[in-house]
């Protein structure tokens, strides 16, 4: 990198600063250095929580029909859902979206969580039903490997790793033998156990490279996957009749979460809190109660029904009254430290595919912002942001808490994502990073045959949504499919129905 060309390399530390993350405003006062922009939660209130705060709860205020705790896609679903109905909705962050957040860099958006969803997916129709017209990605992943890019790496990509040919025949074996196997009617056995238990005997770079995909789109390496969930990835990718069922939008996601905020906010905007934390859901004689914190105050509100739309670490410390197990399945469930770093170019850098595979780096994948528009008639790519997915270990999660910790992660991924093109001379012109300390729950083995259905069981009026109710993977079909099983459970109990039934199937993958 030149000396020259850093003195101009430009940040802004926005968003959510302002609001208390813990940044360092020194980055202020040294612009002529290469620094991240930092951006992502605001944790200070569920930390208190977190730490035994006990917050003594006012007396009710208002009244509702149904309190909606967390504005991501799940709660934004179930506010959409009960459009109809008294909701109020309570959200932490100055934002919308929660993990499908997309933002934008003069006028070009990019993620900063969820990339894509696939069109078998309820994501794929509730998207249409607000009128985003998903997509196609159309292009299956590459990997780049001893710096080369390989197109479509389970596809034609097999024949042309830059591997020795007994390795490239390793690949070539797993793939085989994956794909004979009957992971739909053992699907039960599969998920109790890890998925490297089937790669023994395989070359080290096999393992790897699903070491780096689990990560980005499950949370964990194979060592803590379940079988299951490698297994029927790897057979969607490579098999017989496979098909790219990819869709997104420039940026990915957060454009369904934008959308949902859009068309309620003009008509709702009252019942609809940002930058409130809840720290308390109390059931009571014939309600609920609420207790948050909102521009420094404590309120309390009550309501006929409560759908908890946060992530169960959340939501066992502010649920009161849990039954044992449904606590202790909801500690079970894990998550993962996952920022986004996206690199900023003004000039193209990488345009040969939508996800690309980088093993053996800080960051696992990078994908094309705007990759679904690229070919569009007229669009001219002016910036070239590649967002960076860089999953972590857990014990690693105490790094993002400073801004100096967050920083040095961006760093280290523009590092090493500059050494995969060391010929040629490529310097972002701005770097950000969003910071997530647990976004992810990781696909482990019992997750989704044990921890899953008793974590989602309503206690009376409360009801359970988010991503992490339903599984087996993260995903934001998983976040809507959760809304609406929450928001049907809830109209049966106000309605003194009983409970509709769950269709319950393992052999769903993600
Ligand atoms: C980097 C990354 C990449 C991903 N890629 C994909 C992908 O390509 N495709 C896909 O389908 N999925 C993907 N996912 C998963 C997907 O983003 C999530 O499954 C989905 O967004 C979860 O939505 P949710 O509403 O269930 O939960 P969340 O997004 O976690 O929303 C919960 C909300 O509750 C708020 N909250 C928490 N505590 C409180 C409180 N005390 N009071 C009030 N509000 C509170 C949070 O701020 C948050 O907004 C990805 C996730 C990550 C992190």
């Amino acid at each position: 990198m030149s000396t020259n060309r850093r003195d101009f390399i430009k940040f802004v530390v926005a968003g959510a600063v302002a609001s208390g993350c813990p940044v360092d405003l020194s980055l202020l006062a040294a612009p002529t250095e290469q620094n991240p922009e930092v951006d992502g939660e605001d944790n200070r209130i569920c930390h208190q929580v977190r730490d035994g705060e006990v917050f003594t709860r006012p007396p009710a205020s208002a009244r509702h029909d149904v309190v909606i705790v967390g504005g991501g896609v799940s709660g934004l679903t179930a506010a959409y859902l009960l459009r109809n109905r008294d909701f109020l909705i309570l959200e932490k962050e100055p934002h919308w979206g929660g993990n499908a957040y997309v933002m934008e860099f003069r006028g070009n958006t990019y993620a900063t969580g969820a990339a894509f969803l696939e069109s078998n997916e309820v994501a794929f129709g509730l998207a249409k039903e607000i009128s985003l017209e998903p997509l196609p990605v159309n292009n299956w992943d590459g990997s780049i490997i001893k710096g080369e890019f390989v197109p479509d790496t389970w596809g034609e990509g097999l024949d042309k790793l830059p591997y020795s040919p007994s390795i490239r025949e390793g690949f070539k074996k797993f793939k085989k033998d994956v794909l004979a196997m009957d992971a739909k009617t053992r699907a039960k056995e599969l998920f109790g156990i890890p998925f490297s238990d089937f790669m023994k005997g395989y070359p080290e770079e096999v393992k790897q490279w699903w070491d780096t995909y689990g990560p980005s789109n499950w949370g964990a390496v194979t060592d803590e996957t379940a079988a299951a969930i490698g297994i029927l990835e790897l057979q969607a990718l490579a098999g017989a009749d496979r098909k790219d069922n990819r869709y997104t939008w420039p940026g990915g996601l957060g454009a369904i979460t934008r959308r949902l905020a859009e068309i309620l906010l003009p008509k709702y905007a009252d019942r609809m809190q940002v930058e409130a934390s809840t720290v308390a859901v109390a059931s009571e004689k014939n309600e609920v109660q609420v207790t948050y914190v909102h521009g420094g105050e404590l309120k309390t509100v009550a309501a006929k029904a409560v759908i908890m739309a946060t992530p169960k670490f959340i939501t066992r410390r502010i649920v009161q009254g849990l039954p044992d197990k449904q606590s202790e399945a909801m500690q079970r469930i894990r998550y993962i430290p996952y920022p986004v770093v996206n690199l900023v170019f003004d000039k193209p850098v990488f345009n040969k595919g939508y996800d690309t595979w980088c093993p053996g780096n800080t960051f696992t994948d990078f994908v094309v912002a705007d990759w679904v528009v690229r070919n569009k008639a007229g669009y001219q790519q002016k910036y070239n942001i590649l967002s960076c997915y860089t999953p972590m270990p857990e014990e690693q999660r105490v790094s993002l808490l400073t801004e100096p910790g967050a920083r040095r992660v961006a760093k280290n991924v523009l590092r090493d994502f500059q050494k995969l093109f060391s010929s040629s001379n490529i310097d972002p012109i701005e770097v950000h990073i969003y910071r997530r300390g647990h976004p992810l729950y990781m696909s482990t083995p019992g997750l989704f045959t044990q921890s899953q259905p008793l974590v989602r069981v309503p206690l009376d009026r409360i009801f359970f949504a988010n991503t992490d109710s339903e599984g087996p993977v993260s995903t934001t079909a998983g976040a809507i499919s959760a809304a609406q099983r929450a928001v049907r459970e809830m109209e049966h109990r106000l309605a003194g129905k009983p409970a509709p039934r769950r269709q319950e199937s393992v052999a769903v993958a993600g």
